[in-house]
């Protein structure tokens, strides 16, 4: 009967210790299910030292992507709509400062470059 305890116990560790191997691989990116493949082979073959080789690769591999481990998957932008009527902005009529020969607003009163008077009609006498 202690014979099988410790039979028992040890298949435990054996499936045990790979899931918190495989864990902590998962949290860097990587796949659960082969790292917990790989440490339980490991482990069989090895024993401590196959775990210690399995613990040493997931703790020196770097994460995989960027974002921290557990954080949902940034949201992926839609492409950016290229519509020709909504880069196309209002046309305003336009008529040329006498003062220095810019386009201004033909509404305008004053060139927004000279404060030059436009209330009169462009066209001079
Ligand atoms: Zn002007």
């Amino acid at each position: 009967m202690d014979q099988f305890l410790f039979f028992l116990s040890l298949l435990l560790i054996i499936f045990v210790v790979p899931y918190f191997v495989a864990k902590a691989a998962r949290n860097k990116g990587r796949s659960f299910g082969a790292w917990y493949a790989i440490t339980v082979a490991l482990g069989v073959l090895l024993w401590f030292v196959g775990w210690l080789i399995a613990g040493i690769i997931v703790a020196s591999m770097k994460p995989e992507q960027s974002r921290p481990a557990g954080s949902p998957s940034p949201p992926v932008l839609p492409p950016p709509t290229t519509s020709p009527v909504a880069i196309a902005a209002p046309v305003r009529p336009t008529k040329r400062c006498p003062a220095c020969a810019e386009d201004v607003l033909a509404e305008a009163r004053k060139c927004k470059h000279w404060g030059e008077d436009l209330s009169a009609p462009s066209a001079g006498p």
